[in-house]
């Protein structure tokens, strides 16, 4: 099947001479899969369309913010309500005391929450909160954990249970991540030893950025044992677990109590936002109340905050989290019907299906995966009009709009994009 790309090609063209790369940010170059990145027109439910008029069923949903699919109504209705009324003030609003009110109503350990404009400066602030109150600089984070591109945790490792962290980017000095240990994810034992005189534990809880990956059972309840004995704060880093796997996220899902958490994605309904919080006596050292400082002049923005507080009432409603639950069973059975030789690992509505025969634990097993097989996949896939994440360590995610009909399409999808990628 061709896909028409003439638009998209000339876009790319143009926008290779004053983008870097043509893009805003690396993976939508879709090199990870070996071609040219495709334009996206519009939106709509679980639907994207390109700027050359092809129609994909999504499940990249902005890379997890479109939990209740693309643009829904409500979103568009509240966002339509507050424009007249301004974009930016630089001061405190109503809605800002609302949305932080439903998050802790979600979130039982969030007492005093910061909002930001990205889970990057989310994860920046908690790591800095996290020192600033324990007095300690280590911090502890997991090999394949993404937490953001911030200088401190581009770091991943050599061989070894615990290494020291080596920054893995070009212009991030040694310094920066000079304390940052680094330890296999469901390594519970690495992670017992590496806590040792730590600030703090940070980790996505379920990872969702080396592909998806489930903690082991006891895994996280041990990490909660091995801060309180050192010390060390526990972040849960839920830019993308948090109200996707539960409303209270993976605290929720897996009765484990963070000291910190940190969010983004889902939560600004798709306008930029991040928030991080927890504890009030660990919170309390940020600035104006103590002396550790943090700042954003469009944090709290009234339009994001606008989207996110509708999105936020909409993940209220606990059949949502069924519902999404039912929507995952359905995407892991459409993998299972197309019999496309992968291991799948899911969690809810997200899941990552790998191209190997070995279970995937950890960073070292995802990267057994055959990464040319996925780009070949992910490439047919998109012919036959599904999109992908153009990468194959990352998360797939089914909101709540993808209908039985985009689920059997989608099966017949796979079903092509697997012969043809085994050929
Ligand atoms: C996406 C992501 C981030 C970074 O959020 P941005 O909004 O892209 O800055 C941090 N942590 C995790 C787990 C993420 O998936």
């Amino acid at each position: 099947m061709s896909v028409r790309d003439a638009r998209s090609a000339e876009l790319y063209d143009r926008a290779c001479k004053v983008l870097v790369g043509g893009v805003n940010s690396p993976v939508r170059a879709m090199r990870a899969i070996g071609r040219d990145p495709i334009f996206i027109d519009r939106a709509s439910g679980a639907y994207v369309w390109d700027v050359d008029g092809n129609k994909y069923v999504d499940y990249l949903a902005s890379w997890g913010p479109a939990v209740l699919g693309h643009g829904p109504q409500v979103v568009l209705d509240a966002l339509r309500g507050a424009l007249p009324r301004g974009t930016s003030f630089g001061a405190p609003t109503e809605r800002e005391v609302i949305f932080a009110e439903a998050v802790r109503d979600a979130v039982p350990s969030i007492e005093r929450l910061r909002m930001t404009s990205s889970g990057s400066e989310a994860v920046m602030g908690a790591l800095r909160v996290a020192r600033a109150a324990t007095g300690r600089d280590p911090i502890v984070k997991t090999i394949g954990g993404y937490h953001g591109a911030i200088d401190g945790l581009l770091a991943e490792a050599g061989s070894g249970a615990t290494t020291l962290g080596v920054p893995t980017s070009p212009g991030v000095p040694a310094g920066a991540t000079a304390a940052t240990r680094l330890v296999a994810y469901n390594d519970l034992a690495a992670a017992e030893a590496a806590l040792e005189g730590a600030a703090a534990m940070i980790i996505e809880p379920v990872a969702g950025n080396m592909g998806v990956v489930v903690p082991e059972p006891g895994y996280l309840a041990g990490l909660r044992a091995a801060c309180d004995r050192t010390g060390a704060l526990l972040i849960f880093d839920e830019v993308i677990t948090g109200f996707r796997i539960a409303r209270g996220g993976a605290q929720e899902r897996f009765g484990v109590t963070a000291d910190l958490v940190c969010y983004g994605k889902i939560i600004g309904g798709g306008l930029p936002v991040g928030a991080f919080g927890g504890r009030a006596d660990v919170m309390k050292v940020l600035a104006p109340d103590g002396p550790c400082y943090q700042a954003g002049t469009l944090s709290g923005n009234p339009l994001a905050t606008t989207a996110g507080l509708a999105v936020l009432r909409e993940l209220a409603d606990p059949g949502v989290y069924d519902t999404l639950e039912a929507q995952g069973a359905a995407l892991e059975h459409a993998f299972r019907a197309a019999e496309v030789p992968v291991q799948i690992n899911r969690i809810g509505s997200m899941l990552t299906p790998f191209f190997t025969d070995r279970a995937v634990t950890d960073y070292a097993s995802a990267t057994a995966s055959d990464t040319d097989h996925y780009g070949k996949f992910a490439r047919a896939l998109l012919a036959h009009g599904v999109y992908p994440p153009p990468s194959q360590y990352e998360a797939w995610f089914v909101g709540t709009t993808h209908s039985t009909q985009d689920l059997a399409w989608t099966t017949v999808a796979l079903a092509a994009a697997g012969e043809a990628s085994d050929a």
